[in-house]
């Protein structure tokens, strides 16, 4: 496959929900790909990433971000509090607060600085245990206190049960976030985007279905 098929793909998805083409936000995640292929993804126009590990997003992306102006890198894996600092300066979006004591770091780092990374709430649809997220029955109030301390909440992200068919957590994330008036919805990856865009998914975050899989080593 490759980023223009994605895209075609994307864009087939959006009008068969009847949805406009061009509406839903690829988010081309890199974690843990040689970097000539994440420079030939950026060389074809694609300026949205995503990263799982702080320290790797740290190490890579200042350079390219000089590179290829315009890139923005959104923080999709799980966020420990003490690199809390880092990550907030370092991504323009975080798609994985999850529990109050990040909420409190963060508010009072947007406090300080004047600014915010765009930020979802990520919601452990299947409730499994080993999964980040808040649980399910515990997301409007988890979205109330993050609102509470002035935290400008943007959406709901989620990561469905493998092996499970994705579309009733992608239903559920899209109910939790219309009762809670959000409007951006982060779910779907390289083998189920086009069902999260049927149910809403406003960015798509897709790695190995455009730069092939990954070799962790
Ligand atoms: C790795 C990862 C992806 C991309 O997964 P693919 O199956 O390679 O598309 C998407 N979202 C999250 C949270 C991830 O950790």
């Amino acid at each position: 496959m490759g980023l223009a098929e994605i895209k075609a793909r994307i864009t087939v998805a959006e009008t068969a929900a009847g949805r406009t083409a061009g509406t839903v936000t690829l988010i081309a995640v890199s974690k843990v790909q040689p970097l000539d292929r994440v420079i030939a993804t950026l060389e074809q126009g694609q300026r949205i990433f995503g990263e799982n590990y702080v320290q790797e997003a740290a190490g890579k992306w200042p350079d390219l971000r000089l590179r290829f102006p315009g890139t923005a890198v959104h923080m999709i894996g799980p966020l420990q509090t003490n690199k809390a600092k880092l990550a907030f300066d370092l991504f323009d979006a975080i798609h994985t607060l999850d529990r109050a004591s990040l909420a409190e770091k963060l508010a009072r780092l947007a406090q300080t600085q004047g600014h915010c990374p765009t930020l979802f709430v990520q919601v452990n649809t299947g409730a499994e245990p080993q999964k980040a997220g808040v649980l399910p029955d515990d997301a409007d109030a988890f979205i109330a206190d993050c609102r509470a301390k002035d935290l400008p909440v943007a959406g709901l992200m989620c990561i469905p049960p493998e092996g499970e068919d994705s579309t009733p957590h992608f239903t559920h994330l899209a109910q939790i976030a219309a009762r809670n008036g959000l409007d951006q919805l982060s779910m779907g990856m390289s083998g189920d985007f086009e069902a999260a865009i049927a149910q809403g998914a406003t960015h798509v975050r897709v790695g190995s279905a455009i730069f092939g899989a990954r070799n962790y080593g």
